[in-house]
């Protein structure tokens, strides 16, 4: 990295240790502050998920040792990779470098989003087509395909998902390198997030004889946890938008 080109910089954002990646089901964990910006909290390890990929950031609350709680309105990604941005309401206390805090996330909506968000993995293997966007917000989730409407059909689409639900198949992390990655570019379906390089390693997530492929974001430990889902709308969003919206059921 070049630093001479650079105008000086009021901190150095480090790394967040992300603790989600190894176990979304952390609900509770200790950090320290390790950044105070106009933007948000910076700590030095987090189970707070940022917005990305297409997930909304979490909520929930950073607790101080004097039992004072500071809410997080959101969660973004900061400057630096993998550095997590807690954003506070304005008017909110903020806290100290340094300061031991302990964090909570609103849970029962993360746990909306993991379910949401591991049900559009199975959906993009029963919607065989390129998909070209996708959002996860804890009340609905949808994906965009570059397909026919005519071959998108509501009642369809919900049988075979929920009948793949129904499998109860568990989960897996895997990681592969970037080379690994570039020569199986099957792998990646989204054409509109292309999955984070220059780590060294990518992230994927796998429902073992359904789905493969990379990701970031935040999964439940077996698909059987997502219960159902029903399709909420399929609506055209432009030529190589087809827009398919669900819910849980
Ligand atoms: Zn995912």
């Amino acid at each position: 990295m070049n630093l001479d080109a650079r105008p000086p910089v009021p901190h150095h954002p480090m790394p967040t240790e992300l603790l989600f990646r190894n176990d979304a089901y952390m609900k509770t964990a200790a950090a320290r502050v390790v950044a105070v910006t106009e933007r948000g909290i910076e700590l030095d390890r987090t189970i707070f998920y940022a917005q990305g990929g297409g997930q909304v950031g979490d909520t929930g609350v950073l607790l101080r040792a004097n039992g004072e709680k500071i809410p997080v309105a959101d969660t973004r990604k900061g400057e630096a990779l993998d550095s997590v941005l807690h954003v506070l309401a304005a008017g909110t206390p903020r806290p100290e470098v340094g300061e031991e805090l302990a964090l909570a996330i609103d849970w029962e909506r993360r746990y909306l989003l993991m379910r949401l968000h591991t049900a559009l993995h199975v959906m993009s293997c029963v919607v065989v087509a390129p998909v070209t966007g996708g959002n996860i917000a804890p009340e609905r989730a949808r994906l965009d395909f570059d397909i026919d409407m005519t071959l998108l059909d509501a009642g369809r689409i919900e049988r075979e998902v929920n009948a793949l639900i129904a499998r109860g198949v568990a989960t897996e992390t895997v990681w592969i390198t970037d080379e690994e990655l570039d020569a199986r570019p099957e792998l990646v379906k989204t054409m509109s997030v292309q999955p984070p390089r220059g780590a060294g390693r990518v992230r994927l997530l796998k429902i073992p004889g359904i789905d493969l492929q990379p990701c970031g974001g935040t999964h439940v430990a077996n698909i059987g946890e997502i219960g159902a889902i029903r399709v909420l709308k399929i609506r055209s969003e432009g030529k190589r938008n087809k827009r398919v919206e669900i819910g849980l059921a």
